[in-house]
């Protein structure tokens, strides 16, 4: 079911991913911002690493290979980070979880906060 209006908000009515992953194939037309990330939360030696580091070495490695939903949900702040132009900020309120993979990326960062101070 795709979002409604409801009220002046956009409701989404199903956040489920299903059928192909759409996320999935969208972070796979950049093949060397995925690389960047997932060499950057690649784990130490002989640790599991993180779901996300998981997730997104899995469609970089097997890029005809199906998705789950939980492995979409699992790219979480990657999504951002890959998809933002570079010549953008990136707007969020988590600026620590996000500053490190923007700066991988040359990507800049910023939150509302700082937006009010300027
Ligand atoms: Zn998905």
């Amino acid at each position: 079911m795709p979002p409604t209006e409801e009220k002046g908000l956009i409701k989404i009515n199903s956040a489920r991913c299903e059928g192909e992953c759409a996320v999935a194939s969208r972070l796979r037309d950049f093949p060397n911002e995925l690389a960047k990330v997932v060499k950057l939360l690649k784990p130490e030696r002989g640790r599991e690493g993180s779901r996300r580091y998981q997730a997104l070495r899995h469609i970089k490695r097997k890029p005809k290979a199906g998705v789950s939903e939980g492995q979409c949900r699992n790219f979480g702040d990657a999504v951002f980070v890959i998809l933002a132009p570079s010549d953008t900020f990136i707007l969020t309120t988590n600026q620590r979880d996000h500053e490190q993979l923007a700066k991988v990326l040359g990507k800049k960062v910023t939150t509302p906060q700082a937006l009010d101070e300027t």
